[in-house]
C-alpha cells in the first residue's frame, strides 16, 4: 500500500473515531442516566410493565455500547496498524486485505477468506 493511501485510510479513520467515540459517550451517558433514574425514581415507578422496559432500554443501550466500545477498539487497532505499517495486512494468513473490503470497512483486520473461516469457526 503507497503512503498516499495509507494517509487516505488514517483520515478516514481519524474521522470514524471521532464520531464512534461521540456515539460511545452519548450511550455510557445515557446507561449511566437510566441508573440514576431507576435509582431514585423506583421507589414511585406504579406500574411494573413501566419498570421493566425502563430496565430493558437499560440493558439494550449497555448491550449497544458495549458494541460500540469495541468499534472504537477496532478503529484504534487500525490506526495503530497504519502507524506500524502492517495496515491493510490480514492478521491470520498475511496476505493484503482486498480493496474493495478495506473500502467498506477500514477497520477489517482480516482478508475476505479468513474472515469468512474465522464467522464459519464462531458459527459451530
Ligand atoms: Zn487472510
Amino acid at each position: 500500500m503507497d503512503a498516499r493511501t495509507r494517509r487516505r485510510y488514517r483520515r478516514r479513520l481519524l474521522d470514524e473515531l471521532g464520531k464512534n467515540g461521540k456515539l460511545l459517550g452519548r450511550l455510557r451517558q445515557s446507561v449511566s442516566d437510566r441508573g440514576k433514574e431507576s435509582a431514585t425514581s423506583g421507589v414511585f415507578a406504579s406500574h411494573l410493565a413501566e419498570r421493566a422496559n425502563d430496565e430493558y432500554e437499560r440493558e439494550s443501550d449497555t448491550v449497544l455500547a458495549d458494541a460500540q466500545g469495541r468499534q472504537v477498539h477496532e478503529i484504534e487497532e487500525a490506526l495503530r496498524r497504519i502507524e506500524e505499517g502492517i495496515f491493510g495486512v490480514c492478521e491470520a494468513c498475511g496476505a493484503d486485505i482486498e480493496k474493495r473490503r478495506l473500502e467498506v470497512i477500514p477497520s477489517a483486520r482480516f482478508c475476505l477468506r479468513c474472515q469468512e473461516r474465522h464467522e464459519r469457526h464462531l458459527r459451530n
